[in-house]
């Protein structure tokens, strides 16, 4: 095995807690209704193209982008369009959502169901990047971002290497390890895609020590696959390894600038789910509607962990009662990792594109440890994997300072709740930064915005 990789600053070592990582991922059965969200991407929410009453297939066009950064929608299931209408995401937010009613599962024409291995790599760009955007491909990694819109830098931005990122650093989390396990070369395949779109860039999978098995299933398969300038990776078992500044970091030994995009030191990075979608957007033709999700956590028995293929649109309330309901322990049901995740106040929220896991967590697990006087021992900042001052931000947030704020570049924040972790006090510094960071990133979009229209103005002149 060759030397392991990491990033430089900061991170923390918690116990990774991967009960259901030998849970195969077992297919949901579809429900009788789903909800799609207009807003299951990064950037300004889909637009329908369907009305309430349409018969739709699935696999077929039921919203479009309404933007640059935008990405289309795709039905889940076949039925009736019921309605479309404002409803209460994960976060509690109203999203405009089709219901549809199923009546089958019947798929659009010229989308490929079949399991068979495509490995022949298509060799136009353009009719690639079609497929990725037309089969609406977004980062499945957290972000959502658009897949074509990353794949395709500005004019003079060049990609020198393509990360996929196989940390799976969150604890408890599995799904991305399962894909790793049994859709290995489907993944390669989507690497390689999308290092020829990028103009054929060298393009490493990294993935954490902790994932062994991972780590031997895609060296055979490399072994086995045509695609050159490819490896895999090794990364040592640090918390954020998966944050995409710190995968550079520990990969290319280069620093994104605050404000700056990972292009801009020749980076693109992309989650192991993506590349699975990109493999069958461009090699089967097949919409994103599915993804896997972890169901776990520490008050469910081994036997009642799973990582289920969903579709999106099914409400989570749906696959928890599939998975054997909420279980009596549980104080606090999650999104995503308990490091970075949300917290899910509406369990009848649908599943999106991006939809990770429901992680029910215990009393005991989620209880807070009083909060006590800072004591000045710096652990925080230690911890810090964006070399920022927790200590002082949370200081200049109480006094309101905005100037300070952005002074000490809490923008830069990524949220990942190490200096939480770290601080012996207990105090809650990821709610106080959370707080000010919203305000100094709405600052900078309004400076921003203000700029732009003054020089359109004295273009004008
Ligand atoms: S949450 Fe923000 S301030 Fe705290 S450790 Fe992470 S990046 Fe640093
Ligand atoms: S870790 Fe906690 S106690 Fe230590 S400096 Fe940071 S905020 Fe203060």
């Amino acid at each position: 095995m060759s030397s392991k990789l990491t990033f430089r600053i900061g991170g923390i070592h918690p116990c990774d807690n991967k009960i259901s990582r030998d849970c195969a991922i077992e297919v949901l059965p579809l429900p009788e209704v789903v909800y799609v969200s207009m807003a299951q991407h990064l950037g300004a929410p889909a637009a329908p193209v369907v009305a309430v009453g349409d018969k739709v297939l699935a696999g077929q066009v039921i919203a479009e982008p309404a933007g640059f950064i935008s990405a289309f929608v795709h039905s889940p299931v076949s039925g009736t369009v019921k309605s479309i209408a404002p409803r209460a995401d994960i976060a509690g937010r109203m999203v405009n959502h089709i219901e549809i009613v199923r009546e089958g599962d019947e798929w659009a024409e010229g989308i490929d169901l079949s399991t068979d291995l495509v490995t022949e790599i298509p060799a136009d760009r353009q009719f690639c990047l079609d497929r990725i955007k037309n089969n609406g491909v977004v980062g499945l990694g957290g972000a959502t971002f658009p897949t074509h819109v990353k794949l395709n830098p500005a004019p003079g931005s060049k990609a020198e290497c393509l990360i996929i990122n196989g940390a799976e650093c969150e604890p408890y989390l599995t799904s991305d390890y399962r894909i790793m396990l049994e859709r290995t070369k489907e993944i390669i395949v989507g690497a390689a895609i999308m290092q020829s779109v990028l103009g054929g860039c060298r393009c490493v999978i990294g993935i954490e020590e902790n994932k062994p098995a991972a780590i031997k299933a895609m060296r055979a398969a490399l072994a086995e696959l045509p695609y050159e300038g490819i490896k895999v990776q090794v990364l040592k078992k640090r918390y954020p390894q998966g944050g995409e500044k710190q995968l550079i970091d520990a990969v290319m030994r280069r620093q994104v600038a605050s404000g700056a995009l990972p292009i801009s030191v020749g980076a693109v990075v992309q989650n192991m789910a993506t590349a699975l979608a990109v493999y069958e957007a461009v090699q089967k033709n097949r919409p994103l509607v599915t993804n896997v999700l972890t169901v776990t956590g520490d008050c469910l028995p081994v036997s009642a962990q799973h990582n289920y293929l969903f579709r999106i649109g099914m409400p989570l309330s749906y696959i928890a009662q599939v998975a054997g309901g909420v279980p009596e322990g549980a104080a606090k049901i999650i999104s995503g990792g308990p490091m970075m995740g949300k917290a899910i106040s509406n369990l009848d929220a649908a599943t999106v594109k991006g939809s990770s896991s429901i992680l029910y967590l215990s009393e005991e697990a989620t209880r807070r440890k009083p909060e006590s006087e800072c004591i000045r021992c710096g652990r925080c900042a230690d911890a810090c994997p964006m070399g920022l001052e927790p200590f002082l931000l949370r200081r200049l947030t109480e006094a309101g300072d905005m100037q300070g704020l952005e002074a000490a570049s809490v923008q830069d924040c990524i949220e990942c709740g190490c200096c939480l972790y770290s601080c012996p006090a207990n105090i809650p510094l990821l709610d106080h930064i959370r707080l000010s960071k919203g305000q100094v990133m709405g600052i900078i979009r309004a400076r921003a915005a203000a700029a732009k229209a003054a020089q359109a103005a004295n273009n004008q002149k």
